[in-house]
C-alpha cells in the first residue's frame, strides 16, 4: 500500500523535528523517517564521554517558541549529550510529534515524477510513501566513519566510534584505551576517558587548535540575562556572522601594539569558547593577523603541556586557527600531563593496521583492550548521497560527482520539490546549527505554503541560479583562509571525495537576507510551475 502525504521528511534531529512542527502548522500532512529508535539526530548517536555542544545553551537551542526557551533549564552554560537530548525528548513531547515520526527506519531512495510532481520514497522496512515534497533533514555530520585500517575485523578487544556510542554506556574503567583522532569528539572525550582508564594512548595525525570552555553551572542571573532579552537577543543572532553572539572586536588584529594585541587575546582565552576566533575582524581572512592568534594559542600550549616535546607536537603549525573547525574542551591540553596518557604522532608513520592486540604503526605494536575512533564523518554530503535520490534516470550522486551543486543550499537544480536542510552551499557547519536549522526550515515551510497558495506544486532552482551560486560560494570561500586546510569542509577526510568548499563562508545574516529577498521576489532563480504547465511544456 502507497501511502499519500503531501511531505515526507528525512531525519528526526533538531531539524526534522522543527520541520515537522511547522509544516503541521500549515496544515500540510508529513511522515518523517528516522534511521535510529529516537529523536535529537547528532545528540542521539553521539553519547560518548565528554560529548557536548560548543555554542553556548541559551545559543544552541530552538527559539521558535517564546514559551518552550522561557520553561527550559539549562543547567550548564554548555549543556551535555544528556541533556541536550532531554529537551530534544521534551520537544518532541511537548509538540506531540512523536505521532508522525517513524523510528527505527532508514529511507533507501527516492525517485520524482515529472508527470505528477511527486516524490516516491523508499525505506528499509518496506514503506512506500508518495508525496509532493521531499525533505532532507539527514544531518551534516550523521554519517560517522571508520577509517578502512586493514584488520580492524581480527581485533580482540571493543572498538567504538563516537558517532555511534553504544547506548548502554561504556565503562572503560581500569583499561588500556587506544583513541584514534584529535577532532573536536577526541578533544572532549579524551580528558574524560583518561580519568577511568589505565592508560590512554592518543594516536595523532594533526593537532588541533582549542579552547577551553569555560564551562560551569547555569547562574539565575546569566539564565535570567537572556531570558529577560530572548527576542532582542535571538534577532541579533540571526544576523551576524556565525549566528552566535560572541562579541565581536571590529577592529584589525594588525592595527594594535603587540601588547594591547596580547591583552585582548588574553582577555579571550580567559573568557573561553568561541569567541576566541571573534577577537579581531581579519583573523579568518588575513594570514598575518591569523598568525598572531595562532602563535598565542601555541604558546599556551607550550605554557599548560609540561614535556616540550609533547607540546610542540599538539602545536598546530600547518593550519591557520579557525581554518579546521576549532575546538572547544575542558582540560585537554593539560591531560597530556598526566602520567596515563600518552601521545603518538601519526602523520609521519601512519598506522599500518589494527592488529589482534592493538595498533602497529610500522615495526611498533600498542596493546589496548578497547580502542575509539573518534576519526569524524563524511560531512555534509555522506548522508545525503547515502539515498538514491533520482529524476528523470539521474542521480544525484552521479549529479555532484565533482562536488555538490545547489543553490542557496536548499535546492539542486535537476531534482524538483527536494529541499535540504543546511545543505552544502549554505552556512551550516560554520554557524551555531540551530539558527541555520530554524531559518533554512522557516523558508522551506513558507515557500510551500506560497506555492499553495499561488496554485503551485513545483519549485526547481534553474541551472543558471545554480551555476551563479556555486561560483559566488567559492569566490568567497577563496578570499578567506578556509581553504588552506585539510579539512572536512573540504571534504579531504573522505579518500576519493571532491575537494571544494562545501559551506557557505558569506555569513549567516548576510546569506538570510539573500534568501529572504528571493524569497520576495518571487522565487528569483526558480521555475514555478503546475503539473499542467510542465506537461504542457515538455
Ligand atoms: P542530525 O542531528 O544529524 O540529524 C539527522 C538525522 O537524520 C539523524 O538522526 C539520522 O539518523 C537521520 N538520517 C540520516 N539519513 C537517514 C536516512 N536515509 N533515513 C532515515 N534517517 C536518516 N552544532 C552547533 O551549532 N553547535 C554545537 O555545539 C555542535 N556540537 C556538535 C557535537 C557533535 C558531537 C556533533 C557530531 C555535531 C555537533 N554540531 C554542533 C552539529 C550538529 O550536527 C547540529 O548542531 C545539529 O544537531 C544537526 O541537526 P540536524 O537535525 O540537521 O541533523
Ligand atoms: P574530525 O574533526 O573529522 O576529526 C577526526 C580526527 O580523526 C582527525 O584528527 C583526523 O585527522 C583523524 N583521522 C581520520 N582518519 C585518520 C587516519 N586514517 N589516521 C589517523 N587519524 C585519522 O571529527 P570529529 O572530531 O568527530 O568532529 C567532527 C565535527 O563535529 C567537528 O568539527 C564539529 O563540527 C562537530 N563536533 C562538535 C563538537 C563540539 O564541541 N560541540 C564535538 C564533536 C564534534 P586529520 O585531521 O589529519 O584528518
Amino acid at each position: 500500500m502507497t501511502e499519500t502525504k503531501d511531505v515526507v521528511i528525512v531525519g528526526a534531529g533538531f531539524a526534522g523535528m522543527y520541520m515537522l512542527h511547522r509544516l503541521r502548522g500549515l496544515g500540510f500532512s508529513a511522515r518523517v523517517f528516522e534511521a535510529g529508535s529516537g529523536v535529537g539526530g547528532t545528540w542521539y548517536w553521539n553519547r560518548y564521554p565528554g560529548a557536548r555542544c560548543d555554542v553556548e545553551s541559551m545559543q544552541y537551542s530552538y527559539s521558535f517558541s517564546p514559551e518552550l526557551q522561557q520553561e527550559w533549564h539549562w543547567s550548564e552554560l554548555f549543556a551535555s549529550q544528556p541533556e541536550i537530548l532531554r529537551y530534544a525528548n521534551h520537544v518532541a513531547d511537548r509538540f506531540d510529534l512523536r505521532r508522525d515520526i517513524q523510528f527505527d527506519t532508514r529511507v533507501t531512495d527516492a525517485v520524482f515524477d515529472r508527470g505528477t510532481h511527486r516524490w516516491t520514497i523508499h525505506t528499509d522496512r518496506g514503506d512506500e510513501v508518495s508525496a509532493r515534497y521531499c525533505v532532507m533533514a539527514t544531518g551534516c555530520l550523521s554519517t560517522a566513519r571508520v577509517p578502512d585500517f586493514p584488520g580492524i575485523e581480527r581485533f580482540r578487544g571493543k572498538t567504538y566510534h563516537t558517532g555511534h556510542w553504544p547506548h548502554e554506556g561504556v565503562d572503560l574503567t581500569g583499561m588500556r584505551v587506544g583513541v584514534i583522532g584529535t577532532g573536536s569528539s577526541a578533544i572532549q572525550a579524551i580528558p574524560v576517558i583518561a580519568q577511568k582508564a589505565a592508560q590512554v594512548t592518543v594516536f595523532q595525525r594533526t593537532p588541533n587548535f582549542s579552547i577551553p570552555s569555560r564551562n560551569g553551572p547555569m547562574t539565575e542571573t546569566y539564565e535570567q540575562s537572556w531570558k529577560s532579552q530572548y527576542p532582542t537577543l535571538r534577532e541579533q543572532a540571526r544576523h551576524v556572522r556565525t549566528g552566535v553572539l560572541t562579541d565581536p572586536n571590529d577592529q584589525s588584529a594588525l592595527e594594535l601594539s603587540d601588547e594591547e594585541r596580547e591583552r585582548i587575546y588574553e582577555e579571550r582565552w580567559a573568557a573561553g569558547g568561541t569567541r576566541f576566533m571573534a577577537a579581531f575582524n581579519d583573523l579568518i581572512f588575513s594570514r598575518e593577523a591569523n598568525d598572531t592568534a595562532s602563535e598565542f594559542v601555541r604558546n599556551k600550549i607550550r605554557a599548560t603541556v609540561q614535556d616540550p616535546a609533547t607540546a610542540e607536537l599538539l602545536a598546530p603549525k600547518n593550519h591557520p586557527i579557525g581554518t579546521k573547525r576549532i575546538c572547544v574542551d575542558t582540560d585537554y591540553y593539560g591531560t597530556y600531563n598526566r602520567e596515563n596518557v600518552a601521545l603518538v604522532d601519526v602523520r609521519n608513520t601512519p598506522i599500518s593496521e589494527i592488529t589482534v592486540d592493538g595498533v602497529r604503526l610500522g615495526e611498533t605494536e600498542y596493546r589496548f583492550d578497547a580502542i575509539v575512533f573518534a576519526t569524524g564523518f563524511d560531512a555534509m554530503t555522506g548522508a545525503l548521497l547515502n539515498v538514491d535520490i533520482s529524476c528523470d534516470d539521474i542521480m544525484l550522486r552521479d549529479k555532484w560527482q565533482a562536488g555538490p551543486l545547489t543553490y542557496l543550499g536548499l535546492m539542486t537544480a535537476g531534482f524538483p520539490n527536494l529541499f535540504m536542510i543546511t545543505g552544502p552551499g549554505s552556512p551550516s557547519v560554520l554557524s551555531n546549527m540551530m539558527v541555520s536549522i530554524e531559518q533554512h526550515v522557516d523558508w522551506i515551510a513558507d515557500c510551500v505554503g506560497y506555492l499553495r497558495s499561488h496554485g503551485l506544486d513545483c519549485i526547481e532552482p534553474t541551472q543558471e541560479s545554480e551555476n551563479t551560486w556555486v561560483a559566488h560560494g567559492n569566490e568567497v570561500a577563496h578570499q578567506t583562509l578556509y581553504p588552506l586546510a585539510n579539512s572536512w569542509y573540504m571534504g579531504v577526510n573522505i579518500p576519493g571525495k571532491p575537494q571544494v568548499f562545501m559551506p557557505y563562508i558569506g555569513g549567516v545574516g548576510a546569506y538570510r537576507d539573500i534568501c529572504d529577498e528571493i524569497a520576495a521576489d518571487g522565487y528569483r532563480g526558480f521555475t514555478l510551475s503546475t503539473q499542467e504547465e510542465a506537461l504542457a511544456a515538455e
